[in-house]
């Protein structure tokens, strides 16, 4: 049995590909007013009410109905209990996953410039940068329609890793249902406070804090148009790591992979949700073909066979390009959140990607291992954010403060220079700041 789903063809020979291309891409996700509107309302009572508004909204959206937001607290004990009481598959499969995401994450640490330093000039004045982890940090998980452990490992263990004190995790569950898997994924990722709420509350109360949930630092994690409303609006009260759109998966392959590996790439990208966008390139006609053919193939057999025709048929591509080389330049232009390198020499052609969130390279690599255990961590940027920003990493739980130490006859050279910039923007004080320091 086969199931026929239409992908959308393009070639890049075509008059005009390169605006179809890129007015076919996802967008960052818009600003929906009546979400907004909804998501001020809920902000303000969180920050006027606390922790009455928090219970009043998880009884409203998530059916929980407690007297207070301690009994929404839920113990270490009990995230404990949660790891031991997985079957001993799944504890070994977390166990690796949360093994390799931490030895990445503190190979990133060393590498990615996490660390202080100084240096001293000739006349003794030292300057350098410190580099100090976030105190407090919240991680939103979500919880609305599915579970995702992998996002409490993938946000909580850089955090970690990063020396980040307090750890902060809130994820909804709607009529109680808490999810195990999400519960023991805590416990291993060392997250110090968990609290079953969620939506835009969740946001709130984080931001903001309440009696009962202490204010944080910085907000990172995915979530649905609510959560996303609810960061934008906090940012600057606290950080935010990012804004996250539909999903992406850009494949690049020279047409040795197997057919249907690359259709089943598409899809699990696909299965997300239906404005989640999968895009191939290839030089090769009759390759497409056989992925159209494997398509519709290996449809019938997928659970979320309905959500993956949906976002095929609306937002999928397969763009028939010259060769590697320039299916290397589309792909910079669309700039993926995850970029396939399906081709029997990779590296010659990752050499030539310079926007991507993370590549995968070679036929063995699907995106699928990088989003739950290879290592690297699969919060990226989407919607051509990889033009200018990088996945989440250690880096994004550190700050840098600036050291400066003059040394009196650094003053002296220094504070001539301070002293004539100064006059020349009419800033007295700090010229005469600087000359009193002069010969002395
Ligand atoms: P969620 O936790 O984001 O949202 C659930 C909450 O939304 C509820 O607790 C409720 O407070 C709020 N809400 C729902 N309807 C509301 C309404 N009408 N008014 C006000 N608030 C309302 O869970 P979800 O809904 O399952 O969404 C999860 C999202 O996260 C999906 O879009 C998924 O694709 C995305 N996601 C992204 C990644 C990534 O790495 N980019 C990973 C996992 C999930």
């Amino acid at each position: 049995m086969s199931l026929e789903v239409k992908v959308k063809r393009l070639n890049s020979q075509d008059a005009g590909f390169k605006e179809t291309l890129l007015s076919s891409l996802s967008l960052p996700m818009a600003d929906d007013e009546a979400i907004d509107a909804v998501v001020m309302k809920i902000l303000a009572q969180v920050k006027d009410r606390g922790d009455a508004a928090v219970l009043d909204f998880t009884k409203q959206f998530d059916r929980l109905d407690v007297a207070s937001v301690t009994e929404l607290e839920i113990s270490q004990a009990e995230l404990k209990k949660s790891y031991e009481a997985l079957s001993a598959e799944q504890k070994n499969a977390l166990d690796i996953a949360a093994q390799r995401v931490r030895a990445y994450h503190e190979k990133q640490k060393i590498e990615a410039g996490c660390h202080s330093w100084e240096y001293e000039e000739a006349d003794g004045t030292r300057l350098g940068q410190k580099v100090t982890a976030l105190d407090r940090v919240g991680i939103y998980v979500p919880g609305g329609k599915a579970a995702y452990p992998s996002s409490v490992l993938m946000n909580a263990i850089p955090a970690k890793v990063a020396g980040v004190q307090e750890v902060i995790m809130v994820v909804p569950t709607p009529d109680g249902a808490r999810n195990p898997l999400v519960l023991a994924a805590a416990y291993l990722a060392g997250v110090d406070r968990v609290f079953t709420i969620g939506g835009a509350q969740a946001v709130g109360a984080l931001a903001y804090g309440t009696k009962t949930i202490p204010p944080v630092d910085k907000i990172v994690g995915p979530g649905n148009a609510y959560v996303a409303a609810a960061k934008r609006r906090v940012f600057g009260t606290v950080g935010i790591d990012m804004i996250a759109g539909p999903s992406e998966i850009l494949v690049l392959c020279d047409g040795s992979s197997n057919p249907d590996w690359i259709a089943m790439d598409l899809f699990s990208q696909a299965e997300h949700d239906e404005l989640a966008q999968s895009i191939l390139l290839c030089p090769d006609e009759q390759f497409i073909e056989k992925v159209q053919a494997s398509i519709n193939q290996l449809l019938p057999e997928m659970p979320r066979k309905k959500v993956i025709e949906t976002s095929l048929a609306n937002r999928a591509l397969l763009i028939q390009v010259k060769d590697m080389a320039q299916a290397c330049e589309i792909a910079n232009d669309i700039a993926a959140e995850h970029l396939e390198i399906c081709a029997a020499e990779p590296r010659q052609w990752a050499e030539l990607i310079r926007h991507a969130g993370a590549i995968f390279m070679g036929n063995y690599t699907s995106e699928s291992l990088g989003d739950y255990c290879a290592g690297p961590n699969h919060v990226l940027p989407t919607a051509r954010t990889a033009r200018f920003s990088s996945p989440l990493g250690v880096y994004d739980f550190i700050k840098r403060s600036s050291m400066i130490e003059v040394s009196a006859a650094g003053a002296q050279t220094l504070g001539t220079v301070a002293s004539t910039l100064a006059h020349g923007e009419g800033l007295t004080a700090h010229a005469r700041a600087a000359e009193m320091r002069l010969n002395k």
